[in-house]
């Protein structure tokens, strides 16, 4: 079934452009086509409704304090699949996990379980939702740039 669905290149890696460009590739090989790519402030109150799910985890306050105030890659992924092909691209979320993968990108982006360096929905129902959520960003800014 064809489906979009959520990337982020979180803070905290430091060869973006690296980074950006191995996303690219990987997208490309797991026939995910990028239909859209901001780089958004990521305000505190983002970040906490991206992770609303985890309130109340041990360590939700810290990814929060990791994500906020910090601008992040933002793409949005279509193709069969997607959701799936984009969090197998991705990898595992745990660091003793993903630093046995090198070919997937927390294998080599990661730096802990928090800095995980990717995002990728884990659902259909949570991609609809994160797409929605960010997707209005670029069109407030664009608006708000033409006045
Ligand atoms: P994923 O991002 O793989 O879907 P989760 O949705 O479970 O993983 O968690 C969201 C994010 O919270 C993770 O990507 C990671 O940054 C952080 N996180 C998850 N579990 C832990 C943990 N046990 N310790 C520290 N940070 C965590
Ligand atoms: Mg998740």
């Amino acid at each position: 079934m064809r489906q979009a669905t959520l990337g982020i290149l979180k803070p905290g890696v430091v060869d973006r452009e690296r980074a950006v460009r191995e996303a690219q590739r990987i997208a490309r090989e797991a026939h995910l086509r990028i239909v859209w790519w901001k780089k958004v402030l990521m305000t505190p109150d983002l970040a906490e409704t991206l992770y609303a799910p985890h309130r109340g985890r041990f360590f939700y306050q810290r990814l929060v304090l990791f994500m906020a105030g910090e601008e992040v890659d933002v793409f949005v992924f279509e193709g069969e699949e997607a959701v799936r092909r984009w969090r197998d691209a991705i990898g595992p979320t745990h660091r003793a996990a993903n630093e046995v993968l090198p070919n997937t990108l927390r294998g080599m982006f990661a730096k802990s379980d928090t800095r995980n360096a990717f995002h990728g929905s884990g659902s259909p129902e949570e991609a609809e939702h994160e797409v929605a959520l960010f997707t209005p960003v670029q069109s407030l800014r664009q608006a708000a740039s033409m006045q």
